[in-house]
């Protein structure tokens, strides 16, 4: 059991407010864990500084920018879809092949091995802004400082914590799948690939290693940061600030944040997922644009996916909080209503 977890044990009394107990007792990470870590959440971001330094006077070429795209899309939806609705929510059942397909995809997004990501954030799913949860905003409570060191924390500081989550107990499913333990075991062979894919198309798509260096750093870094920061933002941004339409369980806030609907691939309707963890649409009202749920459409009219969990209007309308006027009360400044029904938590 870990440190917060603990800390849960002690005390179930948690009122939304205050600090988590233990939220001071930091455990650095291992050495090794803080370097990689820094290695992985760093570069990107100074290579985006170096990009733009380079590309002053010059700009970048299309290549580089298309190449990027590409691969920002592969590897998002490789994580919203793969990692996130498929492999830790199963919200639909995926042909072998496309569920080791996705897992690759989502691996090259330099956000974790697999089995690692999906215990994570059943773990964050199962503690939802409350002691246990790994990456909270409201971990140092609701005050103005409380919050941004929170905000902070749910971001990127948590990664830098020694606070394991074990997949014995949060992904005992993924760890009985052979596939995804070899995805999993070749995470940093597929994190070499996703920076030596732009490499090498940028060097033949142009027949020079310049062009190929500058595809790696627009392609490769930049995509990589553009993408980490997108998805760090649903944990951080998308707990705090948005609209709550839909009640969760007792002290999650998460929001729907349309800004980054599109980024995100739907993911930024977070308050909807919350709502409804298994359902495989995010944005669960009209207008709400998910390509995440698109593809998996798409992916069903192909029959490569069965036993998708789309949304069922009928429940979502008892989810209703609140008329919208008053659902856009800022998250923090609210109380959060509680489902009675605590089914799919994960
Ligand atoms: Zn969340
Ligand atoms: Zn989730």
């Amino acid at each position: 059991m870990t440190i917060s977890e603990q800390a849960a044990e002690r005390r179930q009394d948690y009122d939304g407010a205050s600090p988590f107990p233990g939220a001071e007792e930091h455990v650095p990470a291992g050495r090794l864990q803080v370097g990689l870590t820094a290695a992985i959440v760093v570069l990107p971001f100074i290579a985006l500084g170096v990009a733009i330094f380079l590309a002053w006077g010059q700009g970048v070429t299309p290549t580089d920018l298309l190449l990027a795209a590409i691969l920002y899309v592969l590897t998002g939806l490789g994580v919203t879809v793969g990692f996130h609705r498929l492999l830790t929510h199963a919200s639909f059942t995926a042909r072998p092949w496309l569920r080791v397909v996705l897992a690759i995809a989502g691996s090259m997004g330099f956000q974790g091995n697999v089995i690692d990501w999906v215990a994570v954030h059943r773990r964050h799913h199962a503690f939802t802004d409350r002691p246990g949860d790994p990456h909270s905003p409201y971990r140092y409570g609701t005050g103005l400082r409380g919050q941004l060191r929170g905000l902070a924390h749910a971001h990127l500081g948590w990664l830098f914590t020694g606070d394991p989550t074990p997949a014995e107990r949060y992904a005992p499913d993924l760890l009985a799948d052979r596939a995804m333990i070899r995805v999993a075991r070749a995470f940093p062979a597929m994190c070499a690939l996703s920076l030596a894919l732009p490499f090498l198309a940028g060097w033949a798509i142009t027949g020079t290693v310049h062009a190929g260096l500058t595809a790696f750093l627009w392609a490769g870094l930049i995509r990589i940061a553009l993408l980490q920061h997108v998805t760090w933002s649903v944990n951080s941004l998308c707990h705090v600030i948005g609209t709550r339409p839909f009640r969760t369980r007792r002290h999650d806030r998460a929001t729907n944040l349309w800004p980054l609907a599109l980024l995100s691939f739907g993911e930024s309707w977070h308050n909807g997922h919350h709502s409804e963890p298994s359902c495989a649409r995010h944005g669960l009202d009209r207008g709400q644009l998910d390509p995440s749920a698109g593809l998996i459409g798409l992916f069903e009219r192909l029959g490569w996916v069965s036993n998708v969990h789309w949304p069922d209007q009928e429940r979502i309308q008892r989810r209703r909080a609140a008329p919208p006027s008053q659902a856009r009360v800022p998250a923090r400044d609210r109380p959060t209503p509680e489902l009675r029904d605590e089914r799919g938590t994960r």
